[in-house]
């Protein structure tokens, strides 16, 4: 358990930096959750833009995380569980995200239903992403239509 990040990087052959083992852990207390390229930034203020961008990029053509296409057009990252390989990612499941708390997870149990594509089409990357309301949210969700959707109906 200590230290998981260095052992991870070494696993898949990366040299251990200080930023990539921060950025790492990060991702490793964050359980199933999504980060923004903000997020690392905010949580690590003594590693510059570039850095983190680099990491980030590094690490999913490692396949340590993948990304995840945000709402608002900004990406989110997520640790690839398990068979995830340098330059193949096998990241079919379903992402979910929360509009109450903003929280984007990996559903690793939801498979993305198989597509049928018309002949001569051949896919090379597949993104669902639901949104709605979480397993923390929604039994609250009564009071959050109502703060939402009565009061601010701008926000959405
Ligand atoms: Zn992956
Ligand atoms: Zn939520
Ligand atoms: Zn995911």
């Amino acid at each position: 358990m200590k230290d998981q990040a260095t052992q991870l990087l070494r696993s898949i052959n990366m040299s251990v930096t200080d930023s990539r083992r921060q950025i790492l852990d990060l991702f490793l207390e964050n359980k199933g959750g999504a980060l923004k390229h903000a997020d690392i930034e905010k949580r690590l203020d003594n590693l510059d833009r570039v850095t983190i961008y680099r990491t980030l990029i590094a690490f999913t053509e490692k396949g340590v995380i993948h990304s995840i296409p945000g709402s608002d057009g900004s990406a989110k990252y997520a640790l690839c569980h398990g068979h995830c390989t340098d330059g193949h990612h096998h990241d079919n499941h379903v992402h979910f995200q929360c509009k109450a708390c903003g929280s984007t997870q990996c559903l690793d149990d939801v498979m993305i239903p198989p597509v049928k594509l018309p002949p001569g089409f051949f896919s090379e990357r597949i993104e669902m992403v639901i949104t709605g309301f979480c397993d923390q949210c929604s039994p609250r969700l009564t009071e959050i239509a109502e703060k939402r959707y009565k009061v601010s109906p701008e926000n959405n």
